[in-house]
């Protein structure tokens, strides 16, 4: 599948920055916190930075913002590196760490001080909300904002130093408490954490705040567009006052961009982590996740979610996206390249009384109905096979087009077949179908002389393997479980998941590879379990129906 760079406004900007001079590389970088795995709206965040990085021959590199130790941790940094990879994108260099600049932002603190720009203030929290005023109030200068510089330089390095308690003190930057914009009233640059970090340790118990961290971080790193999400707009004439009065080696500028909330979707990762917490999915890459993770555990291919992130484009404004776009992408990059197999899912044996018990037929089928170069598969025809209950009746009219008593319908890549009596248990259910193959409907020029309508799916009983297939769905039943009434968890879709041990699938699956994916003809596409497949005890994940028949 191609994928053309999306042209967008960013794109635009950065055009005007190479022509005009500002910029004569690009930079840019994806600024994840390590307190979760990545989901679908970061997979945007990662292909618009290195997409446009790439498209203008530059680098992006990714850097952990792990300037909040509680929530994160070392699982997160090796689940986000791990999902970047596998979206098909290199960063530049070595991951990066924004806990690698502390003692540079530190300094540059200090240095704020120095110029009487910032002071350690004492109020606590309670008392700083009544001060900072609201929308249409200005805000209250702190009493402590006329500390003296020295006093102000005493006091930051005996927050260093581990003094205080955590709330106690933080140090603010000396703006403007009347300003219109809330973030410029004397924001907060250091707080008093007294929590181990998982790169530095020990070594620091004031942490920055992300406003102090960011932009410098950028500055540090040479970051010439700095890409991030609608929400942060009005955060840049900070992000702009702190370039402006430090002495920073580069002048980032800051972008930002809609994010993105595909229908169906949840993308905060904090519930996101309630799901996971509350034993609701099995973990973050439980199949029905929005996840990096569980998209590639789903069978979602990097190829589709990365065409996705293009088809959607890259905009000023926060909307929905319907999902189906995503579930499109994702059926037609299969469509295109997964191989063709079958499988029955819910099976009801079927004898050939015609057939000899001790005959195998070895039929061939192509892996791909338009792509021959991708070969051709064995089909053990045997005696005894396994058809879809769903594709047997022992009366119907004429619209169903399956195996019907006393009529015929194809076999798939096999013969033409006629149903000419059922077992049934004690209850009455039809446990067993017999029923004959019809001479010469298989080859070259199969010569039946009444072409039956409809063609089922086959696996023989005795060469066929036995499969746990899970059947996957939307994890919502709501389009938008985040705004909809009540709790999200209210809008849970109790068919999120089936699972059936008993499935049956053609022998050339059992060769199937943990992450291959596969059309199962008539059926949908469906993955071989990254963990939990192997040759003894097959498992495939349905990844999506054929249609969408959400929208039918
Ligand atoms: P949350 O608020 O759920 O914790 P976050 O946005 O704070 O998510 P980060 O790890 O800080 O998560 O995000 C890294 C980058 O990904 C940021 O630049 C952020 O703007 C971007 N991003 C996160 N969610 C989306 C989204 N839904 N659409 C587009 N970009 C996103
Ligand atoms: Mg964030």
């Amino acid at each position: 599948m191609e994928t053309t760079p999306a042209s967008n406004f960013l794109q635009t900007i950065i055009s005007d920055d190479l022509a005009s001079g500002r910029v004569t590389e690009v930079v840019t970088r994806f600024p994840p916190e390590p307190n979760g795995y990545l989901h679908i709206g970061h997979a945007k965040s990662i292909s618009v930075n290195f997409g446009l990085a790439e498209a203008n021959g530059g680098r992006c590199n990714l850097r952990f913002d792990d300037t909040n130790p509680e929530k994160e941790s070392q699982e997160f940094i090796e689940s986000i590196q791990a999902d970047v990879r596998w979206l098909g994108y290199q960063w530049d260099g070595e991951v990066r760490f924004a806990s690698a600049y502390f003692q540079q932002l530190y300094d540059w603190a200090v240095y704020l001080v120095e110029q009487g720009q910032a002071y350690v203030c004492d109020l606590n929290a309670e008392q700083a909300r009544e001060y900072r005023g609201t929308l249409t109030e200005p805000g209250r200068n702190s009493p402590y904002r006329e500390r003296s510089v020295e006093e102000n330089l005493d006091l930051l390095g005996r927050m260093k130093a581990g003094e205080f308690g955590e709330g106690e003190k933080v140090l603010r930057a000396k703006i403007d408490m009347a300003s219109p914009n809330m973030n410029m009233r004397d924001p907060i640059l250091y707080r008093i954490r007294k929590v181990a970090h998982h790169q530095t340790g020990t070594d620091w118990v004031i942490y920055p705040t992300y406003d102090f961290a960011h932009g410098q971080e950028d500055a540090i790193e040479g970051v010439t567009h700095s890409i991030c999400t609608l929400e942060f707009e009005d955060h840049r004439p900070l992000y702009d006052w702190f370039i402006d009065n430090l002495p920073v080696q580069s002048r980032p500028r800051q972008y930002e961009f809609g994010r993105l909330n595909p229908s169906f979707t949840i993308t905060s990762k904090r519930k996101l982590k309630m799901l996971v917490d509350g034993g609701v999915v099995a973990g973050w890459d439980d199949p029905r996740m929005p996840t990096v993770s569980g998209m590639r555990r789903r069978g979602y291919t990097p190829a589709a979610i990365r065409k996705f992130c293009d088809m959607i484009g890259t905009t000023r404004s926060d909307g929905v996206v319907d999902v189906a776009m995503l579930e499109f992408a994702i059926r037609e990059d299969l469509n295109e390249n997964a191989p063709r197999a079958m499988a029955v899912i819910n099976p009801l044996k079927l004898v050939l009384t015609d057939y000899p018990e001790d005959k195998l037929e070895e039929l061939t089928a192509p892996h791909h109905p338009s792509r021959e170069e991708l070969g051709e598969r064995l089909l053990p025809f045997t005696r005894e096979i396994y058809i879809d209950a769903d594709d047997f009746r022992e009366e119907a009219n004429k619209k169903y087009k399956r195996l019907v008593l006393g009529k015929r319908v194809r076999l798939r890549n096999a013969y033409v077949i006629e149903a000419d009596e059922v077992i049934k248990d004690a209850d009455g259910n039809v446990v067993e179908v017999h029923a004959h193959t019809i001479a010469n409907t298989i080859g070259e020029n199969p010569e039946d002389g009444i072409k039956p309508k409809g063609v089922i799916q086959w696996v023989s009983a005795s060469h066929g393997k036995q499969a746990e297939v899970r059947l996957y769905d939307r994890l919502f039943s709501h389009e938008s479980p985040d705004r909809a009434e009540g709790d999200f968890m209210d809008h849970l879709n109790p068919e999120s998941l089936r699972v059936v041990e008993g499935a049956w699938v053609e022998p050339s699956l059992v060769n199937a590879q943990p992450e291959q994916g596969f059309q199962f003809e008539r059926e949908g596409y469906f993955v071989a379990d990254r963990f939990d497949h192997s040759a003894d005890k097959p498992v495939f994940n349905k990844t999506i129906g054929l249609r969408d028949t959400w929208n039918d």
